[in-house]
């Protein structure tokens, strides 16, 4: 039992009592039914209080196992608590691949995909898309499966389930034969070359993130992953719609060292080397950083960017850097990509919280005429009454939270007040 810790960034300290490591399912059952609040925690890498709660955290590090790969149902079934990088080496090695992966390999599979996180690709969904099937311990204390097969719309309504219903303890994940990237990353791309190129960009890349600081209308970076068949690669042209193509390494940040960075420089290597943007075999122990991030129907990708080129001068003092992502339109109830396209828009931020709070409701001020909605494991101001309005099916989502946790065991401050709004 671990107390008093805080979140990766160390900008959010969980105000819950005890952190319970259980190694069964059955140790969790037992804590779910004797307690009256707790909530799941996965690897803490979110920066608002989403994971936190006012009674005890339920940690699933120890839930840490790969169980089983269905190789004729293309699936692999993990423990809820096993990290992207310990599946995604795994799985190459057994000839198969997830379909995307965030920037960093570190984040828990349920954790990851109770937030909706997501890598880049305009085929691609968030992380959450791949899961078929899943188990938790519900309010009750009771073990209860959901999957596509039996019982697809509480699936739906429940992967994206900001830890609301209860404690997940196996996800059902699907897999494709493993595949190779190739990454190439140009340099300063005039922004206003995308308002006639982002779309042809994105749609024949298999995943491409835009870096750039606002310090001028230039997108400093361009990073392209692209699929190729094994063993070959792509010669990259010199040049991509004005921006140069980068004679070394490079960091999203230019000043920093590319060390930790995935592999550049056009030489292919395995999907979970190169989608992500960060190398597994580093590892933060925390970062001094805070994120926020908005994802806006795909169609107003170029016009969105153009709102946050107007007020670049604010932003710019404030951030460390800010990427662009594309992420296809999905089923998930409380994904912000429910039913549509989109591009997200993310900031890394100096760890600077007050002038943060202060610009964050700017920009949700400007991106509110594209309907923006805010990465729910990062900091953000938006009401409830506006995610009401931005999510159709947030009234069904509070009766999936009541259905499976009726006394209210998992509620939390973060749920109370953007889900509930009370
Ligand atoms: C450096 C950094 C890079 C990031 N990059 C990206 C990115 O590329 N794309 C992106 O979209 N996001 C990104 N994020 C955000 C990150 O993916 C989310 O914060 C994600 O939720 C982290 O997973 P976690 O395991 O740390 O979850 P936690 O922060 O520990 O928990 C998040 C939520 O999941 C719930 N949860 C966790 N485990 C369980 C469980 N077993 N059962 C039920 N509920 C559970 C918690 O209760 C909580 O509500 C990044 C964050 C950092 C710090």
């Amino acid at each position: 039992m671990i107390e008093n810790t805080s979140n990766w960034a160390g900008n959010y300290t969980y105000r819950a009592a005890r952190i319970h490591q259980p190694e069964t399912v059955e140790q969790i059952q037992e804590l779910v039914v004797r307690s009256d609040k707790l909530k799941a925690l996965g690897t803490r890498h979110s920066f608002n209080d989403i994971a936190d709660s006012s009674g005890d955290l339920i940690s699933l590090e120890r839930f840490d196992k790969i169980i089983e790969l269905d190789r004729d149902h293309n699936t692999v079934t993990v423990e809820a608590g096993v990290r992207y990088g310990q599946l995604a080496r795994w799985l190459h090695e057994e000839g198969c691949a997830l379909h995307n992966m965030a920037s960093l390999p570190h984040i828990s599979v349920a954790g990851a995909c109770a937030t909706a996180t997501h890598g880049s690709g305009d085929r691609h969904g968030n992380l959450a898309t791949a899961v078929s099937a899943m188990e938790l311990v519900t309010g009750s204390g009771e073990l209860v499966v959901l999957s596509r097969e039996e019982n697809r719309e509480h699936l739906e309504g429940a992967v994206v389930g900001l830890g609301g219903l209860g404690v997940i303890t196996k996800l059902t994940l699907d897999v494709s034969p493993t595949f190779q990237i190739q990454q190439d990353v140009y340099e300063n791309l005039p922004l206003a070359e995308l308002k006639e190129h982002y779309d042809e960009l994105t749609s024949k890349i298999y995943s491409v993130s835009l870096f750039t600081d606002w310090r001028s209308s230039t997108i400093n970076q361009v990073w392209l992953k692209r699929h190729v068949p094994k063993g070959t690669s792509v010669k990259a042209a010199p040049q991509l719609f004005g921006a140069a193509l980068a004679t070394s390494h490079l960091h999203p940040i230019a000043s920093l060292s590319a060390e930790n960075c995935t592999e550049q420089m056009g030489v292919c290597g395995p999907w979970f080397e190169r989608l992500p943007h960060f190398r597994m075999d580093f590892t933060p122990s925390s970062g001094e950083e805070l994120q926020s991030e908005y994802l806006i129907p795909r169609q107003h990708a170029f016009s969105a960017l153009r709102v946050i080129d107007g007020f670049r001068e604010r932003i710019a003092p404030l951030l460390q850097i800010s990427e662009v992502r594309t992420v296809a339109a999905d089923k998930l109830w409380m994904s912000p990509c429910y039913k549509q396209d989109c591009v997200a828009i993310h900031f890394t931020w100096q760890q600077d919280w007050d002038g943060v709070k202060a610009i964050l409701p700017q920009i949700e001020e400007e991106l509110a005429r594209f309907d923006a909605r805010p990465h729910w494991a990062k900091l953000f101001t938006t009401s409830h009454e506006r995610l009401r309005s931005l999510y159709e099916k947030l009234p069904d989502f509070q009766q999936l939270l009541q259905y499976y946790d009726p006394q209210g065991k998992f509620r939390n401050d973060f749920l109370d007040k953007h889900i509930f709004g009370t």
